[in-house]
């Protein structure tokens, strides 16, 4: 059996980052950008001031209690008329372009003024109130590296730069498949002995939340035929993932009818609980997942080994989820010879975090799955007693901040 590392870096050694499309630069929220964005603005383009109130030359000031003439007014937009000579200042306004001359701002509450005049009661320092050309982005320099997600403040610098489109990674279509002779899809009602399809869904939405495309190849009953059929469906994906079948029961086909599609596998079997029966393979250069069936085994291993394939694929640099140490607010067990990813939420606990076990961590208990901030990742046959720290794989945004540790 391979470890959880060994069956990813097997997985992503297969894994290359799709190919590039331009977009709005809007609908660029949360794609990965793909070239690095290089500066060939000044930001600003100019020095100007952080204030309303008087451009001067802090010379001028030096004595305090200095009187200056008032020359000129510039406003945000227009540009100053003139050189700023000894003795003068002009009235400026936030935003707006310093006179050649000037270099230092006085805030307008800081001096009394009368029209023409202004007195500077204190000296000041050069710079003051002044936003140096260039003080946010120089020409050349790299804002935002390839590989980033695109985040709103990326959003709003790429625009302060003119980038109107932007560059971005294809988004992974991920075509998802259930097996089993025993789901009714929804909107059927569960016939005696069916169980409702539960994966199709969970599985859709984890990969839209990994920045992918699901679409849905339906439910497919528990014979070779049906599933080599529904297999060559997905030849416009550019993932495949299916849930159930995978295992040693005389059912489980998904794994012989990859092969009959053409598939090369690459693995199966991996030492984690829940999971273990894994399939991941390559049908005509494409990766192919089988997950297991139970409903939190499929989530856990899309989450430990699709999710990072796809953010691979999707060009980012951040394949991982984050990970927090927590102190185990009560006993964490882990029977049995396979390390456990756990279910727990993670609460606030004085300075750091504290996790607990979101309930009973059977692999068909998705409720389980519901409350769950994150994965404690626990050794074989260990208990983590109540106190001790805990590593746990951060599944959601977590208020506030993440402590690190
Ligand atoms: P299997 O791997 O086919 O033996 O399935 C393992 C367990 O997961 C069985 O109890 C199945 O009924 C259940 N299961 C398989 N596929 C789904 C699905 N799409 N939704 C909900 N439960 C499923
Ligand atoms: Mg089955």
């Amino acid at each position: 059996m391979l470890t959880v590392e060994e069956a990813l870096e097997q997985i992503l050694s297969r894994i290359t980052p799709l190919g590039t499309e331009l977009v709005e630069l809007t609908a660029a929220l949360g794609r990965v950008l793909a070239e690095p964005t290089v500066s060939c603005r000044e930001l600003p383009p100019w020095p100007n001031s952080s204030m309303d109130g008087y451009a001067v030359r802090a010379d001028d000031t030096r004595a305090g209690g200095v009187e200056l003439v008032v020359v000129g007014r510039i406003i945000a937009g227009s540009l100053p008329a003139g050189t700023l000579r000894p003795g003068e200042a002009m009235r400026i306004f936030t935003g707006a372009p310093l006179p050649n001359g000037a270099d230092a701002v006085v805030p307008q509450e800081n001096v009394t003024a009368d029209g023409e005049r202004v007195t500077i009661p204190r000296p000041v320092e050069r710079g003051a109130f002044v936003r140096p050309a260039g003080e946010d982005v120089r020409v050349g320099d790299i804002v935002v590296e390839a590989g980033e997600t695109i985040s709103a403040a990326e959003v709003g610098l790429l625009a302060a730069l003119g980038h109107a489109r932007v560059r971005v990674h294809r988004r992974p279509r991920v075509a998802v498949l259930s097996t089993g002779n025993e789901l009714a899809d929804l909107g059927i009602e569960p016939g005696p002995g069916q169980i409702p399809n539960t994966n199709t869904y969970s599985l859709m939405a984890q990969a839209l939340e990994a920045g992918a495309e699901p679409v849905s190849l339906g439910v497919v009953p528990d014979r070779l035929e049906a599933i080599v059929e529904r297999v060559r469906w997905a030849a416009w994906a550019d993932v495949l993932v299916s849930s159930a079948g995978v295992s040693v029961g005389e059912l489980d086909l998904v794994r012989e009818a990859l092969v009959k599609c053409g598939a090369e596998l690459h693995l199966w079997k991996v030492a984690m609980r829940p999971g273990k029966p894994i399939t991941f393979g390559s049908l005509e250069g494409r990766p192919v997942f089988g997950l297991p069936g139970n409903p939190v085994s499929a989530m856990v291993t899309f989450e430990l080994f699709v999710r990072p394939a796809l953010r691979k694929m999707a060009g980012s640099r951040a394949i991982d989820r984050p990970r927090v140490w927590a102190r185990a607010l009560e006993a964490i067990r882990n029977p049995g010879g396979r390390r456990g990813y756990l279910r727990v939420t993670l609460a606030r606990d004085g300075r750091e975090y504290g996790a607990k076990l979101t309930g009973d961590q059977g692999s068909a208990i998705l409720k389980s799955m519901v409350r769950a901030d994150g994965l404690a990742v626990v050794a074989p046959d260990t208990i983590v007693p109540a106190g001790d720290r805990v590593e746990v794989i951060v599944l959601r945004a977590l208020e506030p901040r993440v402590l690190g540790g």
